[in-house]
């Protein structure tokens, strides 16, 4: 069974640097917004799925969104757009592994009629909590789309054969999860938000957003322990890791 991952480009979000590190100074840093194709024999999948189309023009969507970053998005950048760019129908992606509900990682499901999605139960549940929903902006006219949605209670093995699960990684949300994909020789593990930047797993400063940095803490070190058993961890919205990617790990 080959399973491979194609990191797919859809597009970028730019804010000052303290926004994404606590004590950091205010110099722009321009962060990827990857999803993530995984190909599991014929089977496909995603691990995140971008932002949402109505953010490629201007209008109220765009305007909230561009209170808070600087916008890289264009039409080519749609997580659908990059999938046909690939030859795949986007209604052939049969599996939405969501790592949590922000707008950057969930936006796409538009996109995406035939997806099962896979999510935390307490991420799903936080998404429809108005107190947890306002305090970590999560909003359901992203992702509360009808879609068929499997809530998940910690580890969960996505095709029952070991070689892709999710993997609970809460703080940056209640529920946030991380993917691991056991390629042909090797282990990688996408860490999504629960570390934006490779120096995140280094020690590095949390962003100042986030629902529970003790969490967030505890899932680094657990993200950690995979490396040191072997794993290569892929960070969130590092653009010199992305840049260091080939077009497909394998
Ligand atoms: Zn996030």
């Amino acid at each position: 069974m080959d399973v491979t991952i194609e990191p797919l480009d859809c597009g970028t979000l730019t804010a000052g640097r303290s926004m994404f590190e606590a004590g950091a100074d205010d110099t722009p840093r321009e962060l990827p917004v990857p999803a993530w194709l995984i190909r599991h024999g014929d089977e496909l999948a995603l691990f995140d799925c971008g932002m949402h189309a109505e953010l490629t023009t201007p209008g109220p969507a765009r305007e909230v969104i561009e209170l808070f970053f600087e916008l890289g998005l264009t039409a080519d950048d749609l997580v659908g757009a990059r999938l046909t760019a690939a030859g795949i129908d986007p209604a052939d992606i049969g599996i939405v592994v969501l790592s949590h509900l922000h707008f950057d990682h969930v936006g796409g499901l538009a996109q995406l009629p035939n997806a099962r999605l896979l999510v935390q139960r307490n991420e799903w549940a936080a998404g429809f909590d108005p107190d947890l929903a306002a305090a970590n902006t999560l909003n359901p006219t992203d992702f509360d789309l009808g879609h068929d949605v499997v809530q998940l209670d910690g580890e969960h093995d996505v095709f029952g054969d070991g070689r892709v699960t999710c993997i609970p990684t809460p703080g940056h949300t209640p529920g946030h999860q991380s993917l691991r994909v056991r390629l042909a020789d090797r282990e990688v593990v996408l860490c999504a938000d629960c570390a934006y930047f490779a120096e995140t797993l280094d020690g590095g400063a949390l962003p100042p957003i986030g629902h529970d940095h003790t969490e967030q803490a505890a899932s680094i070190e657990r993200l950690r322990g995979l490396r040191a058993a072997g794993a290569t961890l892929i960070p969130g919205h590092d653009a010199a890791v992305m840049a260091t990617l080939p077009a497909t790990l394998r």
